[in-house]
């Protein structure tokens, strides 16, 4: 048996242009602009590449995209003036201060100063609360694309057995949160979970998010499981290059019923979600509804 594909490179794509439908009508009715502030603290390469994608599909889409590049010895005071402007600017309905930030730097403050509403990472205590409350939410980008591919693949996700590989603030925990609110059945594994191939052994759907390349073997997953792969780990390749895997074993795709390759699954969705994001939050910032399928 080989796996379906679960192909994000063209979900992202289908919501893209979605998006674009949508910004192009909210212009016309509300005279205003979707725009998205991105503010990139340092030099770091990975960070330049992702901003840079950001900025780019943002317009394409359609929106305004604002770039505010900072040196790494930004004073964490200047940093979140920017962060307050910013909040009180009329132009941004989403800001994004890209992470990690330059040693130094206290990022969970940085977040905390960001308005709630604006808050279109999701990183927000407010809006990690409305989470779990269940209440409407800006939803953290990269548990969100997940959500959609699985909702997308598999349908109504209650009562499937999920569990998730990773409890960070910024994929594991999400991405359990988000399929218990869906009424699966969740376990969230870790670094201390006892006997791992046995409780992915009983899942349904299987969410890696751990970043060790290629960890969840084949022989561990229950056969035809609903695999999502959110792990981008890059190893030496055979050139002297290096490549991108995920954290699941390639035999995996001999096992799964349906899988998200690496790269072009859960990778080409993050950036597709901070964009409908920011579209949700112009939206209740205008007192309108957003559109369903912006969101799950
Ligand atoms: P973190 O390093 O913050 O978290 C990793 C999690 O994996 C931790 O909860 C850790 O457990 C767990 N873990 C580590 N080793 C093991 C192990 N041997 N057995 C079981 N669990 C283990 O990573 P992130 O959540 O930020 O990212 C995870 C992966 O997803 C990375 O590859 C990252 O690059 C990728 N990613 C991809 C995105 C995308 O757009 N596609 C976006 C964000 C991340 P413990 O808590 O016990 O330490």
């Amino acid at each position: 048996m080989t796996a379906t594909v679960i192909d994000g490179k063209a979900y992202a794509a289908r919501l893209r242009a979605e998006l674009a439908t949508h910004v192009a009508r909210l212009k016309e009715e509300t005279g205003q602009t979707p725009g998205l502030a991105v503010v990139l603290v340092g030099e770091d390469p990975a960070s330049q590449v992702y901003v840079r994608s950001k900025e780019r599909q943002t317009v394409e889409a359609g929106m305004e995209s604002f770039a505010h590049r900072l040196p790494a010895d930004v004073r964490q005071e200047d940093l979140l003036d920017l962060v307050r402007q910013l909040n009180g600017d009329p132009k941004v309905h989403g800001i994004l201060v890209q992470f990690p930030l330059p040693n130094g730097l206290d990022q969970q403050q940085v977040i905390e100063t960001i308005d709630v509403a604006k808050d279109v990472d999701g990183f927000h205590i407010e809006n990690v609360g409305r989470v779990v409350a269940g209440l409407p939410a800006l939803v953290p980008c990269t548990p969100l694309g997940c959500l959609m591919l699985l909702k997308d693949h598999l349908g109504d996700l209650t009562g499937k057995e999920a569990v998730v590989l990773g409890r960070s603030s910024i994929v594991g925990k999400p991405v359990s949160q988000l399929l218990l609110n869906q009424s699966c059945t969740v376990t969230t594994a870790h670094s201390r979970t006892a006997n791992l191939p046995e409780v992915i052994g009983r899942a349904d759907i299987v969410v890696a998010a751990v970043g060790r390349p290629e960890m969840v073997k084949a022989e561990w997953l229950k056969p035809g499981c609903t695999v999502i792969d959110v792990g981008i780990n890059r190893i030496p390749a055979e050139d002297g290059k290096t490549r991108l895997v995920g954290d699941v074993a390639p035999e995996a795709w001999e096992v799964a019923g349906a899988m998200t390759p690496v790269p072009g699954g859960v990778g080409p969705m993050t950036i597709a979600c901070l964009l409908a994001n920011t579209v949700t939050a112009f939206c209740r910032q205008n007192g309108r509804e957003a559109p369903a399928e912006l969101s799950i």
